[in-house]
């Protein structure tokens, strides 16, 4: 059977993310994905049309062996970050540098990952679960409220 072969789960550490785009605009009922134009509704499901975001990263991992780009997608992304994609875009918009500010949180975390294979051979690997290993490590946003609480006072 070859498709026991297509996820690997491998110990790693974060290198770097590309939070330039974190996330991508989705139908909140059918989560097709919809244009970034905040006004362009699901035209499936346009009388309940809302949206939300889902996480799409790029990351650079780093094994034992090599370096290598994955793709995090949302469930794995709400581990690192601990908190909706919705959630991180409000922020990072009150917010200015979080996004830097969140690569230097996350990287250097040491994290067991599993990857796996898209069916498009040439495409990244996806990083469909991550489990950070530190013992005390704490989702981006909690130390992201307490570095920009400081400063706002409120
Ligand atoms: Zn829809």
């Amino acid at each position: 059977m070859e498709g026991d072969k297509t996820t690997t789960t491998m110990m790693c550490t974060l290198l770097a993310m590309d939070l330039t785009t974190f996330s991508y605009r989705v139908c909140s009922l059918c989560e097709r994905t919809l244009p970034e134009d905040p006004t362009s509704l699901c035209s499936f499901c346009n009388f309940n049309a809302r949206s939300k975001r889902l996480f799409r990263i790029l990351m650079s991992l780093a094994s034992d062996t090599k370096v290598f780009t994955v793709i995090c997608f949302d469930r794995a992304a709400k581990v690192l970050f601990g908190c909706s994609a919705d959630e991180f875009f409000d922020f990072a918009k009150l917010h200015p540098f979080t996004a830097d500010t969140t690569s230097r949180i996350l990287e250097g975390e040491m994290v067991k990952v599993t990857l796996s294979k898209p069916k498009n051979g040439n495409a990244h690997l996806r990083m469909s679960q991550v489990f950070p290993l530190r013992t005390g490590f704490r989702p981006a946003i909690e130390t992201l409220k307490e570095f920009y609480g400081v400063r706002s006072g409120c």
